[in-house]
């Protein structure tokens, strides 16, 4: 059976970029009816910080992504966090070097710095000159005891050819010269992130990996490091990068900060999802679809190589759907905090009355205040609503408020036939004059949560 994994490094939040690398590879995993696991990289101590760690589980139990293995839930492939999995990469070092697939490299960063600065000014891709390769291995260990400071390489055979399949991008074809020796233990101990990376999906028994294109380069090398300890290979699926509206790579500027941010904002968790699940993959139809749902259509086949384009007006349309589908008790919670000036006896109703108008929890707010606070101060059309209707109109209305004091209907027939009105010319400068908007929910019930107090005291703001 199939195992796909999500494997973030704590260095700072979740966003859109690798949340949905993280869906993807959940969907694929139930698709399949395989398994998913979740694996913390945080070999790069001075960045790593255990409540990034923390936030992006949040993040990803908020959004039902939820996983088989991995912090908190365990696993017989663990420990998932890199830090703590030094002993057995020590054993796997010790083991390249011993058969002579690794050596010692004593060269100094100035050194190294140098090299690539040279190769990089006659146009080569700078790789390793192979200083160190031959030095004798007896020697290298000799320094190394004595503790000179030297980072682990592991030997790269020139001349080669490595085609790599990619179910996404299809083969892709590197060269070994392109590559060189490469780092995979650093001067400190800790693993380099291609070492790690590798061994760890070989290890945990993961099949499939789906990441960022910006990751392609990297699988060379990996596969290299996978032959040579005779550990099995995933398969690779590079997912097409994110751009915004305007092509350029996805950033703050294009609306896509933090999951976090999003959440606080408001998103609902199935608008980002939808949102998401069709970022560089498409699904027959464009219904919303629940997190089962979307695992029921998800197919490799359906990724594109191109990139995907994030638009925040797609994420609003899925949101408006989100929004519409909230059960009576999520539309309070969610709207929980917006509705402070609300009378209690009203909420249900209020909540009700502004949901289809409303996209964000601030949206709710703006109607509690418009219709519980102070006055609302008219919007140009408004009051260009109010200037275009008969003089008398507001003072008809207000006169008739009690007679009519939650029913809109009826209240507005009466005014209607007071005043020889009806249709738009009726509705809008009442609308206006009651809200302060020529935009909103239905005024039949706007008008029985105003109550007849306010809602004389409106009209007769309007009629001077
Ligand atoms: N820790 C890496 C990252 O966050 C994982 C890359 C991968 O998925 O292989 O970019």
């Amino acid at each position: 059976s199939i195992k796909t994994r999500f494997a973030p490094s704590p260095t700072g939040l979740l966003h859109l970029g690798n949340l949905r690398t993280a869906l993807f590879s959940a969907l694929y995993a139930r698709r399949q009816r395989g398994r998913f696991l979740l694996r913390i990289e945080d070999t790069d101590a001075s960045r790593s910080r255990s409540e990034y760690e923390a936030r992006l589980e949040a993040d990803m139990r908020w959004l039902g992504l939820d996983w088989d293995e991995g912090p908190g839930m365990g696993g017989d492939a663990g420990p998932y966090r890199q830090s703590q999995r030094d002993a057995i990469y020590g054993g796997l070092f010790d083991r390249l070097l011993a058969e002579g697939a690794a050596y010692r490299c004593f060269c100094s960063q100035e050194t190294l710095a140098a090299s690539r600065k040279a190769q990089l000014a006659t146009g080569r891709p700078p790789r390793y000159p192979g200083t160190c390769a031959g030095l004798d291995p007896a020697e290298a260990t000799a320094r190394a005891v004595a503790g000179e400071s030297c980072s682990l390489r592991f030997r790269v055979t020139p001349g080669i050819r490595l085609p790599i399949g990619d179910l996404v991008m299809g083969e892709q074809v590197f060269a070994s010269d392109d590559i060189g020796d490469f780092v995979i233990r650093r001067s400190d101990g800790s693993p380099a992130f291609f070492f790690s990376n590798a061994v760890d999906d070989a290890l945990m028994g993961v099949t499939h990996v789906l990441r960022g294109a910006d990751h392609i380069s990297n699988s060379p090398r990996q596969v290299l490091l996978l032959r040579a300890l005779a550990l099995p290979e995933p398969h690779y699926a590079h997912l097409s990068l994110i751009v915004g509206a305007d092509g350029a790579p996805l950033s703050k500027r294009h609306g896509a900060g933090s999951v976090e941010d999003l959440r606080v904002q408001g998103y609902l968790p199935l608008a980002l999802l939808n949102h998401l699940a069709r970022l560089g993959h498409s699904y027959p139809d464009e219904q919303l679809l629940d997190l089962a749902g979307l695992a029921e259509g998800f197919e490799l086949t359906r990724l594109g190589r191109s990139p995907a384009r994030h638009d925040t007006v797609q994420l609003d349309h899925w949101q408006r759907l989100a929004v519409a589908l909230l059960d009576e008790r999520a539309l309070k919670t969610w709207a929980e905090d917006a509705c402070t000036t609300v009378p209690e006896s009203l909420r249900r109703d209020f909540l009700l009355a502004v949901r289809d108008n409303s996209l964000f929890p601030a949206d709710v707010a703006t109607w509690a205040d418009n219709l519980f606070g102070n006055e609302p101060r008219p919007s140009p059309d408004a009051c260009e609503a109010m200037n275009g209707a008969p003089r008398n109109l507001f003072e008809i209305s207000a006169a008739m408020v009690d007679e009519h004091p939650d029913d809109f209907r009826a209240f507005s027939s009466a005014v209607g036939q007071a005043a020889g009105l009806r249709g738009k010319a009726l509705f809008m400068p009442l609308r206006a004059a009651l809200t302060g908007q020529t935009h909103g929910p239905e005024m039949a019930r706007l008008y029985p949560l105003l109550g007849p107090a306010r809602a004389r005291e409106r009209l007769l703001v309007a009629a001077k």
